[in-house]
């Protein structure tokens, strides 16, 4: 993808914007971007840069991120609302083409890592609930101060605010800037990988202070990362506007990552903000277990469309027939009465006895979480709260969570049935 059109290939310490800019290491990559941490002279800070690749497709992706992200940035100059700010955006020609570059705020590890890093056990419900909140006060903030549509949401696209901030506290972060590329090499090779090996020294030496201090102060019982995330204020915010839309001017029918996708969105029935907390719904569910809601598979004689809304069917309950029957798609999975043509005999397993058989979860937590979620999870999409309702729930105020203290006995011998197992699919 480093040709012609593509990514545009970048060096620790090359510079951009007329030498305000000067790139660190690299932070991540997309389908259509690479993102670089960089070191920006004017303002003394580290930023994240996005470097678009460069043909016409991908500029034009571009040039409507930073619509977007620039509505969000002039709605908001106090930089509090859990939405990631544009800091400055500009071209770069490289031999590659011109690329559309953003500058972002610079900020830490996305929800997906933090799940990885609980061994995919999900976190404890205290700080699911800080992480709620915050993605709460950013949906509230786009869809009812400035009409935007996210339409991507998801654990990959909510990133941490780094607690240690390098801006204030570069001996603690690890990081110095580096101000020039590394000279001595007429390439820059030998001496970039002297750069990077000290980079990485400086990150093993926080990642070590990291755990030594999480060891000292633990609890018994949890893992070192999770001993290591204790006490930390949760915040974050979300990122990757590349695919938001406008309430009133939306682009593509089919929107939404796979496993997050809104029923209406599949049935084609048109969407509103709702599809954004249908969404959250799944991303907090995946951060309290740490395993996605809903993963569809195709099978044989039925599509993954028609998998995704029997497994919703087998957790909400069946679908009102007039919402089944009623989008422009329904006649390609749903008969008139508004069954499934090809998976029948679902079987329930209502969210709060899923919490309890499968993740453990008390009596109590489980319902309560359940009481909160489904809400969301309302195939009318008009009923489910906005956002700043969602922010009045109790849930969201509850302390001391007992999850994984498993009280009844009875759970404890339930046997460990993926959904899936219990339903019984009929090819055409
Ligand atoms: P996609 O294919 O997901 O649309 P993209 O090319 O639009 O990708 P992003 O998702 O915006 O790119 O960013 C790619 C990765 O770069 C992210 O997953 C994240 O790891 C990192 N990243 C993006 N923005 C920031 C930021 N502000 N601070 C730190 N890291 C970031
Ligand atoms: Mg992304
Ligand atoms: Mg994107």
């Amino acid at each position: 993808s480093y040709r012609k059109g593509g990514y545009h290939a970048v060096r620790v310490g090359d510079s951009f914007s007329g030498g305000r800019y000067i790139a660190q290491r690299k932070l991540g990559w997309g389908q259509f971007s690479t993102v670089w941490l960089a070191y920006d002279i004017q303002f003394s800070r580290y930023v994240a840069l996005k470097i678009q690749k460069s043909a016409p497709q991908f500029a034009q992706a571009a040039l409507h991120e930073i619509e977007v992200l620039s509505a969000i940035a002039d709605g908001n100059p106090s930089n509090n609302k859990c939405v990631v700010q544009l800091v400055d955006h500009f071209k770069h020609t490289g031999p590659n083409g011109q690329h559309l570059c953003m500058v972002l705020e610079f900020l830490g590890d996305s929800l997906l890592r933090l799940i990885k890093y609980s061994h995919y056990k999900g976190l404890e419900l205290n700080k699911v609930r800080e992480i709620c909140k915050c993605i709460l006060n950013a949906l509230d903030y786009l869809h009812r101060e400035l009409g935007i549509i996210h339409t991507d949401l998801k654990p990959e696209n909510i990133l941490l605010i780094s607690t240690i901030d390098p801006n204030k506290d570069p001996i603690r972060s690890g990081l110095t800037p580096i101000l020039e590329r590394p000279e001595g090499n007429p390439n820059g090779g030998a001496t970039m990988n002297i750069v990077e090996k000290q980079l990485k020294r400086r990150a093993r030496k926080a990642v070590a202070r990291i755990g030594r201090r999480a060891s000292m102060g633990g609890v018994g019982g949890s893992t070192k990362v999770e001993r290591c995330l204790d006490g930390i204020d949760m915040r974050c915010k979300v990122v990757d506007f590349g695919n938001a839309c406008w309430a009133d001017k939306q682009f593509a029918e089919e929107i939404q990552t796979r496993q997050y996708r809104a029923p209406e969105v599949i049935l084609c029935s048109g969407y509103s903000s709702s599809v954004d907390m249908w969404s959250f719904a799944c991303t907090a569910f995946e951060l309290a277990t740490g395993e996605m809601m809903f993963t569809p598979k195709s099978g044989q004689g039925f599509s993954d469309d028609e998998d995704h809304l029997a497994l919703m069917m087998e957790l909400l309950g069946k679908m009102p027939r007039k919402i089944a029957v009623g989008g422009a798609r329904s006649k390609d999975y749903f008969d008139r009465h508004g069954d499934l043509k090809r998976i029948r005999r679902l079987k329930y397993w209502p969210l709060d006895r899923l919490l309890v058989d499968k993740f453990k979860f008390s009596d109590n937590d489980a319902r309560e979480f359940s009481e909160f979620l489904c809400p969301l999870l309302d195939f009318a999409p008009e009923n489910r709260p906005t956002a700043q309702q969602c922010l009045q729930h109790p849930w969201l105020n509850i302390r001391n969570s007992t999850k994984n203290e498993v009280k009844s006995e009875s759970s404890l011998q339930k046997v460990d049935v993926g959904m899936s197992n219990l339903k019984i699919k009929v090819g055409k």
